[in-house]
This record gives C-alpha cells, sequence and structure tokens, in this order.
C-alpha cells in the first residue's frame, strides 16, 4: 500500500520534507503552483539532487497538460477522451490513471463507472501505461464512500489495472479495507492546509 503525501496548498518544504521522510511521491493539484514549487525545490537544494515522483491529481485542463509534460510523473485525473490525446501527445508513454466519479456527484471530477473500461481501452491504444483507477470518495461521514470505494475495486479488475488509487484523510481507513493500493494524504500528514493566497488557478 503506498502513500501519496499530498502537498497542495504548502511550500516546496513540504516536497523536501515528505520526500527526506522516505515518502517519495507527492500528489499536486494545480499546474501554476506545482511548477513554481519545483523550480523553488531545485533553489533549495534540500533534496540533494533526489527528486520526488510527482503525481498530478487536480482537474486537469488540456492546455496545462504541455507545461506539465515535463514534470509529471503520473497522471491520476484523466477522465476524458481529449486528455488521453493531450497527454499521449505532450508525454508519450506517459504512467496514467483515469479518474472516475464513483458518486454521482456532479462537482466531482471524473468520468461515470460507465465509460471507464472505453477511456481504459482509448488510452492504451494511445500507448499509454495505464496503471490504475483512481477516484475520490463520496463526500460525507467515511462510510459513506465504501459503496463507490467497492465499485473501484471491481471496475479496475474488470479492466485489469494493478492500481487502486483511493483514500484520503477522512475515509482512508474504509479505502484501504475496500482494497486500495495507494491513499493520497494531505492534511492527516501536514495539518490544515493555509487557505490559498490567491484564488487557484
Ligand atoms: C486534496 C486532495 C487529497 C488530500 O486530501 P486530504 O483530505 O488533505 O488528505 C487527496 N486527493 C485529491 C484528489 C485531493 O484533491
Amino acid at each position: 500500500m503506498a502513500v501519496l503525501a499530498v502537498t497542495k496548498g504548502f511550500g516546496p518544504e513540504a516536497i523536501a520534507a515528505a520526500v527526506i521522510a522516505g515518502c517519495p511521491s507527492v500528489g499536486e493539484n494545480y499546474a501554476q503552483e506545482l511548477l513554481a514549487k519545483l523550480d523553488a525545490l531545485d533553489a533549495l537544494d534540500a533534496l540533494e539532487g533526489r527528486r520526488p515522483e510527482v503525481h498530478f491529481i487536480g482537474r486537469l485542463q488540456s492546455r496545462k497538460v504541455r507545461a506539465l509534460a515535463g514534470v509529471v510523473d503520473v497522471w491520476q485525473t484523466i477522465d476524458r477522451p481529449v486528455l488521453v490525446d493531450e497527454v499521449a501527445r505532450r508525454a508519450p508513454g506517459a504512467r496514467i490513471m483515469v479518474q472516475v466519479n464513483v458518486s454521482d456527484e456532479p462537482q466531482k471530477g471524473g468520468c461515470a463507472p460507465g465509460e471507464a473500461p472505453a477511456l481504459v481501452t482509448a488510452a492504451r491504444e494511445a500507448g499509454l501505461d495505464v496503471e490504475g483507477l483512481m477516484t475520490v470518495g463520496r463526500t460525507g461521514r467515511p462510510d459513506a464512500a465504501r459503496e463507490g470505494f467497492r465499485m473501484l475495486r471491481l471496475l479496475a479488475d474488470e479492466v485489469g489495472v494493478r492500481q487502486r488509487s483511493m483514500g484520503m484523510s477522512e475515509d482512508l481507513e474504509v479505502a484501504v479495507s475496500e482494497g486500495s493500493t495507494m491513499v493520497r494524504v494531505g492534511t492527516a500528514l501536514f495539518g490544515d492546509r493555509p487557505p490559498p493566497a490567491q484564488p487557484p488557478k
């Protein structure tokens, strides 16, 4: 079981702290914030050349893919054909996950569960390395997310992928009990996120 340290909202020191503490993969949500932080990290030299594995876990706009292509190692929020095409074009062979909206909540990203198999197939045909499926659990009490996590696990088996990226600070125990292979944890590791200085783009 992998722990992805979600460092959005924190400075580059949080990334350095995660890597030094033995958590070499970090999750980030916003393109500009990520790019600025990686520059700062190079300047800090805190990691002595070690670079974290960067997972992009935010809403992805296709026009941001080009700028991110050199720095993102795993694209976890691929949820529509245009993103498959754009990532395949800008980062051929990239490692991705298909994000699925298992709770049918309109404010959440992800394709409908019924669309996931076709999207996985399209990504494979485009030469992408589909490592897994990703989801954000239903909002509410942790147990509210259980049914959706169970669905993601079944879907992952159906499409034949290894990773099930599910579970965040509030619902990670439920996610693990339903077969998560990667929990994405921010506040439980780093505390409450500082309010953004400016609205994230
Ligand atoms: C912010 C975020 C997380 C981490 O959330 P916490 O509640 O701080 O653990 C995990 N996954 C996604 C997609 C996120 O946007």
